[in-house]
């Protein structure tokens, strides 16, 4: 008997099988995709798999923007890649230090990494501590996860990757550091997390003058797509006016609401503003914005 069910045990372990994303790139442009992730917080059944990354296939290589929640999300995405292009994947660019953005490093070893100062310093800092979360959260599609600090600083306003050019535009207010990125070639703007598309933007550290700022940067550039860090992809400037208005919403309403004394429960019973309302994920990330900033504008009252 005991004999039976060790092997049942052995055979069962032997077919466990990875989690499949089941990830297909969307065509941007002839030579430009993105893999568009889930609107929803990070779960078990998800893997994680909540993020937009792109890539660019150039006349000598690949150049992948952000590299997603987990090892196995980017060893598949990598499988994807490898359907279309035979070029190598040469460089790597993580725009911010979320943990969607670049848990999936370590897929890319051969390859050079780039991220802004502060987002090298702030993955080598609580890089462990994202993993430690996302294990608890998310699971067996975070198997083997483990920290890449990136090997490449990005200083310039232009990258040049085998001859391809990037512009690199250095913003802030989603983060301290956000790295978006304009291909003029194809004129595609990567905003990453400084826009989200009909998507309810997430704030945990957020500084909401500052980001604010950084949209009316983005706005005036002759983007023809736009590829949000969270929700579909966009020919318009729709999401970047209405990612500015939901930071004004925010803003206003915890100002007033200091102003009157209200408590956070009080916030949250408030009606959900019309224009917000085909917003994917409005209850639980406004509900975390007010937890998370709310004590600072009372603070600014006393
Ligand atoms: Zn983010």
């Amino acid at each position: 008997m005991k004999t039976l069910l060790l092997t049942i045990i052995f055979i069962s372990n032997l077919i466990s099988v990875d989690f499949d994303y089941q990830l297909k790139p969307i065509k941007l442009s002839e030579n430009s995709y993105y893999f568009y992730g889930k609107e929803e917080y990070f779960s078990k059944e998800n893997g994680g798999d909540i993020v937009n990354c792109s890539f660019i296939i150039t006349p000598n290589s690949v150049i992948l923007i952000d590299t997603g929640s987990s090892l196995l999300y980017a060893n598949q995405m990598k499988k994807q890649i490898e359907q279309i292009t035979n070029k190598p994947i040469k460089h790597v660019i993580i725009t911010h230090h979320h943990p969607d953005h670049f848990l999936g490093n370590n897929a890319f070893l051969q390859s050079d990494i780039f991220a802004s100062l502060y987002t090298k310093e702030e993955i080598e800092k609580n890089g462990d501590l994202y993993i430690t979360n996302l294990v608890n959260i998310i699971q067996g599609a975070m198997k083997d996860t483990k920290i890449k600090v990136p090997n490449q600083i990005l200083t310039s306003q232009i990258l040049d990757l085998d001859g391809y050019k990037l512009k690199i535009l250095h913003l802030n207010g989603h983060t301290k550091s956000d790295i978006a990125i304009y291909d003029e070639n194809t004129k595609i703007l990567y905003a990453s997390d400084l826009v989200f598309n009909k998507r309810t933007p997430t704030t945990p550290h957020a500084n909401i003058e500052d980001w604010i700022k950084s949209l009316e940067e983005l706005e005036k550039i002759p983007y023809s797509i736009l590829v949000s860090g969270h929700g579909i992809a966009s020919t318009s400037k729709e999401p970047i006016k209405e990612t500015i208005s939901y930071l004004n919403y925010v803003d206003k309403t915890l100002k007033q609401s200091a102003k009157q004394g209200l408590d956070i429960y009080e916030i949250l019973n408030k009606p959900i503003p019309k224009e917000f309302q085909d917003f994917t994920m409005f209850k639980e990330e406004f509900e975390r914005t007010v937890i998370n900033l709310y004590p600072n504008y009372e603070k600014d009252i006393k």
